[in-house]
């Protein structure tokens, strides 16, 4: 694996590379690698269409909204390049803050991203996006990928990037990977290293709560025998959603989460689901368990 840690060294090898016709598929992450992680360099590596897999490792000051979230992210480097060379990533780049800002981190760009700024993850971190645009922008410039590699619990953020490729004009393919999972169902996160023992074991609930939706979803949309979605008048609608949301909620009170969001909502606008909509519907929960914010979701 060769590492580079300046994005000029890294977009000359890169551009003879795809001047020799090799393709790109590149996995940005924060490292505090996990297996979920990993799972995007074997996607990559597994696709026949890549020549080369390009990891990055950044912790992004300025997608964090909260500064004790950023102090606290969890540094792993030495593991981190072990997993990667294991996986078999040909490339790592591991920049430092000032190479990808070299004017400071105020005062950069602003993105428009409509809505998707404003639901969920927009509402309860403002400026996130914003941040996260800022560093995608510079590591798709640098990398200039054919595909990017990116994970499905991150849902928001998959759009977010899309959106992004859509304002910069670029043709990449965005591919939205599985969730990865531990045995008892909780989502691998960096952050979940933050949870001691007893936390950890009742964060859990959120995965049971995305299921307790799941299981509910059949009998508040309705089905006709043919598989026909068959909508429910809206009144009792949202009475219904609001239902099924607050026993999910519950569920995370009563594991000690504070919970930020749970909803139910269409897999393309994230606006609250409208049954009679030909999309897929997604459950989306963001909660709190001490200090440690996790998010998760599911399609229903
Ligand atoms: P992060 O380091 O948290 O910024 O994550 C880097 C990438 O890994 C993002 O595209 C995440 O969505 C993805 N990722 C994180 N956790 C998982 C997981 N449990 N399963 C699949 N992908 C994940």
């Amino acid at each position: 694996m060769i590492i580079f840690k300046h994005a000029a060294d890294l977009s000359a090898y890169l551009e003879r590379q795809r001047a020799a016709g090799n393709r790109i598929g590149f996995v940005p992450t924060m490292g505090a690698l996990h297996e979920g992680h990993i799972s995007l360099i074997s996607i990559s590596k597994g696709n026949e269409n890549e020549n080369l897999t390009v990891c990055s490792i950044f912790i992004n000051p300025t997608q964090f909204n909260d500064p004790a979230d950023f102090q606290k992210y969890p540094v792993s480097i030495e593991k981190d390049i072990a997993m990667l060379e294991k996986a078999g990533t040909d490339v790592l780049f591991l920049p430092e803050v000032s190479e990808m800002y070299p004017g400071g981190t105020t005062g950069l760009e602003h993105y428009d991203l409509g809505a998707l700024e404003t639901v969920l993850e927009g509402k309860y971190r403002p400026g996130h996006f914003q941040g996260v645009c800022q560093v995608m922008q510079r590591l798709l410039s640098a990398v200039r990928p054919d595909d990017l590699y990116m994970g499905a619990k991150d849902y928001q953020q998959c759009q977010v990037v899309y959106r992004l490729t859509q304002l910069m004009g670029l043709d990449i393919g965005l591919l939205a990977c599985p969730i990865v999972r531990e045995p008892d169902g909780l989502a691998k996160s960096s952050r979940n290293v933050r949870l001691d023992p007893d936390q950890r074991s009742r964060a859990t609930a959120i995965y049971k709560a995305l299921n307790t939706i799941k299981a509910g979803w059949p009998a508040l949309i309705g089905h006709t025998a043919a598989g026909e979605p068959k909508p429910i008048p809206p009144a009792d609608w949202s009475a219904a959603v609001d239902k099924l949301t607050s026993k999910a909620t519950g569920i995370l009170e009563s594991a000690g989460f504070r919970v930020d969001y749970v909803a139910i909502a269409d897999e393309r606008t994230l606006q609250p689901y409208d049954p009679g909509s030909d999309h897929h519907a997604l459950a989306l929960i963001a909660a709190v368990m001490g200090e440690v914010r996790l998010i998760d979701n599911m399609f229903l």
